[in-house]
């Protein structure tokens, strides 16, 4: 489960809080190296940590915590608001245009889940009463184009796609078209992933991104992969600009650095989690409950 050892680690610091009394300075400053080793231990970004740890004391040390009558509940609320905030505060949704199609681009690293998460978010959104269409622009990667045809079939959604020897950027065009003429209002472009992030790509995807003017750019990340996520997304963000994060592979994540970095590293939310390999296995990312399942 993501958090794991965070959860543990921190909710065992409040409990020798809760128990005071009355709190000193000193108090908060034991509690928050251990916060800050917990944080770094699960692999959040040190910067991430750094501020997050002077915000809480600041906030911790002033009158509002030292004086109160439950000192220790109040630090809790503190690190939990913060927490939330880290992850961007409130639930970030899909902009739809107002004159459909709205065109969704998703891009990313191979691997990362971005072909099986474009088959989830045609599905969460066809449950939202949209009429989705996936666009297989992946021409690179064996088998590819085949994978999306399956994952639409088994959901019921239509995919366009013209082979592998046309150019991206046209069939990204060519499917916007067709969603048009058949009245999709979301057209959701899997787009080519490599191993590393190269300038190839990248060229790629620019291309797309001017020819077809998306709404929204999703990056689908490996939370698994940890702060190397978070350097994808900071390299996509500078380079493409992002509107938001997929972060696939929760269910596998057990420290949760990615979850509580992306978003203070990027400025940008995720939107998304994957949290299984099934395809009804993609959820609504909420920093609020994110937070919760670490000091429970
Ligand atoms: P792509 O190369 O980025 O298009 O990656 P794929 O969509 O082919 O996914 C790579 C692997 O990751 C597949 O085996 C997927 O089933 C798996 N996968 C994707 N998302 C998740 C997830 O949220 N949880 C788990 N456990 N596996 C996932």
């Amino acid at each position: 489960m993501i958090f794991e050892g965070l959860a543990e680690k921190l909710q065992n610091t409040f409990k020798k809080l809760k128990g005071k009394g009355k709190l000193s300075e000193k108090d908060v400053k034991a509690a928050m190296r251990e916060v800050k080793l917990a944080l770094l231990e699960a692999d959040v970004n040190y910067k991430v940590v750094k501020n997050f740890i002077n915000k809480i004391t600041q906030r911790s040390i002033g009158h509002e915590v030292l004086e109160s009558l439950t000192p220790g509940q109040q630090v809790i609320k503190i690190v939990n608001e913060e927490l939330t905030n880290l992850m961007g505060t409130t639930q970030s949704k899909i902009n739809f245009a107002s004159k459909p199609p709205t065109i969704i681009m998703l891009v990313g690293l191979q691997g990362a889940g971005k072909t099986t998460t474009g088959g989830k978010l045609g599905g969460l959104l066809k449950k939202m009463g949209k009429r989705p269409l996936l666009v297989a622009c992946d021409v690179y990667r064996p088998a590819a184009i085949k994978q999306l045809h399956v994952v639409g079939e088994k959901l019921d959604i239509p995919v366009f796609s013209m082979g592998d020897k046309v150019n991206p950027v046209n069939i990204a065009k060519a499917g916007i078209e067709h969603a048009k003429k058949y009245g999709n209002d979301v057209v959701i472009i899997d787009t080519a992933g490599r191993l590393h992030i190269d300038e190839k790509l990248m060229d790629e995807l620019k291309n797309i991104k001017s020819e077809v003017n998306p709404h929204e750019i999703l990056l689908v990340v490996d939370a698994m992969t940890g702060q190397d996520a978070v350097n994808v997304a900071e390299t996509f963000n500078s380079q493409l600009g992002i509107d938001g994060v997929i972060l696939t592979k929760l269910d596998g994540d057990t420290r949760g650095g990615a979850a509580l970095s992306v978003r203070a590293v990027t400025d940008k939310p995720i939107k998304y989690i994957g949290v299984g390999e099934k395809l009804s296995d993609l959820e609504p990312f909420y920093p609020d409950r994110m937070a919760s399942r670490i000091l429970g």
